[in-house]
Order: C-alpha cells, then sequence, then structure tokens
C-alpha cells in the first residue's frame, strides 16, 4: 500500500531526511517511533506531498506520489491531482483543528460535501455513522468547544474517515491529550486498525506499538535505525540508540 524509497529531504541546508525506505502493506499498522527533531513530522507529511521531497519516490496504493512518470523521466503533477492523491489520504495531527463554528456532524460532513464527493443527505448519513462508530452518536450537533480533547480527536478521526481514504496517516495523535482521555483515542484508532484500515502512526505510546502495531520503524536523525515487529523491537532492540530511546519512553 505505501512503498517509500531513498526518501530525501533538506530545508535549506539542514538535512532533515538521508534516504528513508519503508514498505507497509495492506491493512498493515506501521509505528514510527524516534526522538524530537528525527523527522518523523516530515516524513508523514512527504507521503501525502505537503513537503516536496528532493530524492527517491514514495508511491501509495500504487500511485507515485507527486509526480509523473515518462520515459523513466519524473515530472512534477498538477495541484489538482495533487489534491486528487491527497483525498485518498487521511491524516490525523496533535492538534485536531475542528471548525470552532461548525457542529460535530457538519465538521464531518464539509470535506466530501464541498468537494462534491458525496450529496448533502448521502454525506450526512456516513458522517453520523463514522461518529457513531467512534463513539459520538450522541454528539452530532454538540460544537467543539463543549467537547473533551479525546472527543474532538474522535471526531477529527471521523473527518478523515469521511473522505474514505485508503491510508491513514496520525501523527502523535495523544501527545496533546490529557493522560486520562489517551485511551479513549488509542480505542479508537485500535478498531480502525482491526477493521482492515492501514494506517501509519507516529507515536510515543509503546503499549499501542506493541500491540495493535504490525510493524515498527525507529527513526534517528532522518535514517530508519530499526524495524522490526513491534513486540521483539521493543523487547529486545538491536542498536544502542534504540535501546537508549526505548528507555526514556518506557
Ligand atoms: P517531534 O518528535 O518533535 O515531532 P519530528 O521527528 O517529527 O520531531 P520533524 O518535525 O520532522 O521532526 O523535524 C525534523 C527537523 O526538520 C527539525 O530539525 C525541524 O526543525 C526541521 N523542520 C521541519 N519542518 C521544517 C520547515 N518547514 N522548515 C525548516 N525546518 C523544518
Ligand atoms: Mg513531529
Amino acid at each position: 500500500m505505501v512503498r517509500a524509497e531513498q526518501v530525501h529531504k533538506s530545508f535549506g541546508p539542514l538535512e532533515v531526511l538521508k534516504g528513508i525506505d519503508l514498505e507497509v502493506r495492506s491493512g498493515e499498522v506501521c509505528c514510527l517511533l524516534g526522538p524530537s527533531g528525527s523527522g518523523k513530522s516530515t516524513f508523514l507529511r512527504c507521503i501525502n506531498h505537503l513537503e516536496k521531497i528532493d530524492a527517491g519516490r514514495i508511491w501509495v496504493d500504487g500511485d507515485l506520489i507527486g509526480y509523473r512518470e515518462r520515459g523513466g523521466k519524473l515530472y512534477e503533477m498538477r495541484d489538482r491531482d495533487v489534491a486528487a492523491q491527497r483525498r485518498a489520504i487521511g491524516m490525523v495531527f496533535q492538534r485536531f483543528n475542528l471548525f470552532p463554528h461548525m457542529t460535530v456532524l457538519q465538521n464531518v460532513m464539509e470535506a466530501p460535501v464541498l468537494l462534491r464527493q458525496a450529496k448533502k443527505t448521502e454525506a450526512r448519513e456516513h458522517a453520523a455513522q463514522l461518529l457513531d462508530r467512534v463513539g459520538l452518536g450522541d454528539k452530532l450537533g454538540a460544537y467543539p468547544g463543549q467537547l473533551s480533547g479525546g472527543q474532538q480527536q474522535r471526531v477529527a478521526i471521523a473527518r478523515a474517515l469521511a473522505m474514505r481514504p485508503k491510508l491513514m496517516l496520525f501523527d502523535e495523535p495523544t501527545s496533546a491529550l490529557d493522560p486520562e482521555l489517551v485511551g479513549e483515542v488509542l480505542d479508537t484508532m485500535k478498531d480502525l486498525a482491526r477493521d482492515g484500515m492501514t494506517m501509519i502512526v507516529v507515536t510515543h505510546e509503546i503499549g499501542f506499538a506493541r500491540e495493535v502495531g504490525d510493524h515498527l520503524v525507529f527513526m534517528d536523525g532522518g535514517v530508519v535505525v530499526e524495524q522490526g515487529d513491534p513486540r521483539e523491537v521493543i523487547s529486545a532492540p538491536k542498536h544502542e540508540r534504540t535501546k537508549a530511546f526505548l528507555a526514556k519512553v518506557l
């Protein structure tokens, strides 16, 4: 479902990604771990072309992201085509970024209606189903400000799902939450994984990685230091840098 080959990305003189290779199969949950500044968010943003990569290639569901290949050469895609690719990739951030002046239901149905992906009645029905699925079936008419952080993050997940993505990217979705609210968001993500969604999750929640992850990737300094079965990497990390990092977060 996702394949990255030798992805490089610099910001000016700062080389943030120094050749990332990654493969995530359909239905898999890949957890991305690493110290602050190691390039995790940058890499996620490259996957949906919010950042343009300097070298390498990324495919999502067989589509080369951001470029067309013709005669062995790469050509940049038009904005319209990039937007279409991006729509198939749901993203959930640390901060929920819901529209404060819209109800929960309106937040979730907004994008499909605006992008004319669905008729309003269908979009509303689908949004209500998704909100029910994330445990908020009784909050359709509430405004984001009336919800807890955990509830807002679950709305953000429902909103991403409303576009019927093939892939979901999560960037530390629980790190802005009070500890007692983390569990409900992780449970929602667990349900999503169980339903077969392909997911890449940047998280420091080692328990989630161990329990739900199919694959764990440890990044440091813009490279993949170590990867493998989460249970194996967590219980017996091979690299000193992985050991040191896990010792801090466990
Ligand atoms: P954290 O765990 O703190 O979220 P991270 O692994 O997600 O860290 P990134 O956000 O990918 O790290 O940042 C990697 C490096 O790239 C950092 O040094 C950061 O300052 C730099 N960086 C990220 N985005 C930009 C940008 N738009 N312009 C310049 N530098 C950037
Ligand atoms: Mg980050």
